[in-house]
């Protein structure tokens, strides 16, 4: 048999673990620089991020309150920038998302991960698109400098992407390459780009004008990698953001503060988004299944071992 916790002794996670040491530092460096101040995350509240998307409920119970855990920071970075001197934040937020096993052999998917979540005030996803694809070519930079033995002995290839990073536009890609564009598109892409317009989370922004038009966004890391952040300008307005939870499905019990700040026409107009460590990690060090960056994996509908 054998031996329990075995794959920490491999040679590999030195590696990983120095850039991954090396991509994180580059990534608080470039946000300083840039004027984008760190708060520290939030594991519990009794809100947090619906998720428009199959998996199941974690909740404790604390003194007679019910408390999620958390699934994304998205309503507490917009409600962090009410501050009138805080106009850029970001959380290295874990979450805790109990998806399903079948997503198990995805090779991108861990029940719990951390995303570098940064949210902008009055700004919109064009300053957005310039401030990540700064901080990507920063990232890849620092590491091929930094950690070229271990980029060696990892057989990996990194190049600086040419930026602007390309966007793109969900439905055109559909209509070019069919319902997995994402797969199709990353698997013959050299550098990460962007692909705009998804249906999904209620408070990202669709558009009044142009009813199913959503300002929002993902980036995709190349090489058949897939998805490495996604964000969007964000619902204000009390209206919109309600129609939109009753279109979701969303219990707006569970919203009460959030929802009575926009009420008063308080909650700020925002744009942001959330970019997967360890799918970064993952490729930058060109590993084939995610747990294959984490010491202590969570693969869903594994036993966790440890
Ligand atoms: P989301 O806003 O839900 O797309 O999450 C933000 C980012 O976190 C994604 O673009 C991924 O890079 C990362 N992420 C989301 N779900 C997972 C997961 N189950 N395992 C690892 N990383 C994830
Ligand atoms: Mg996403």
């Amino acid at each position: 048999m054998q031996e329990a916790l075995s794959h920490i002794k491999q040679d590999k996670h030195q590696r990983i673990l120095r850039i991954q040491s090396a991509a994180l530092k580059a990534i608080h460096d470039y946000l300083y620089r840039q004027g984008v101040v760190q708060a520290m995350p939030i594991i519990l509240s009794p809100a947090t991020d619906p998720l428009n998307h199959p998996h199941f409920e974690a909740k404790v119970e604390y003194y007679g309150q019910k408390l999620h855990l958390t699934k994304s920071m998205i309503l507490h970075k917009q409600l962090s920038l009410l501050n009138d001197g805080i106009d850029k934040i970001y959380f290295m937020s874990p979450n805790v998302r109990l998806e399903e096993g079948k997503l198990r052999e995805s090779g991108r998917h861990l029940f719990e991960f951390t995303q570098v979540d940064i949210e902008l005030k009055e700004k919109t996803k064009k300053e957005f698109f310039t401030l990540i694809d700064g901080m990507i070519a920063h990232v890849f930079r620092f590491v091929i400098d930094e950690c070229s033995d271990d980029l060696k002995a990892l057989d990996r290839k990194l190049s600086v992407p040419r930026l602007p990073l390309k966007v793109y536009e969900s439905d055109e890609l559909r209509k070019k390459h069919g319902e997995h564009f994402e797969r199709v598109v990353s698997e013959k892409a050299k550098d990460p780009f962007w692909i705009t317009n998804f249906r999904r989370e209620f408070y990202d922004r669709e558009d009044k004008e142009r009813r199913g038009y959503f300002h929002n966004y993902d980036v995709i890391w190349p090489e058949g990698y897939g998805e490495a952040l996604s964000g969007g300008e964000r619902e204000w307005e009390h209206d919109e953001i309600v129609r939109k939870m009753k279109e979701r499905q969303t219990d707006i019990r569970a919203y009460e503060t959030y929802l009575e700040v926009a009420e008063k026409g308080l909650i700020p107009r925002t744009v942001g988004g959330g970019l997967g460590i360890e799918r970064m990690v993952r490729f930058l060090s060109g590993q084939r299944h995610i747990r294959d960056v984490t010491l202590f994996p969570r693969v869903p509908g594994e036993r966790i071992v440890f």
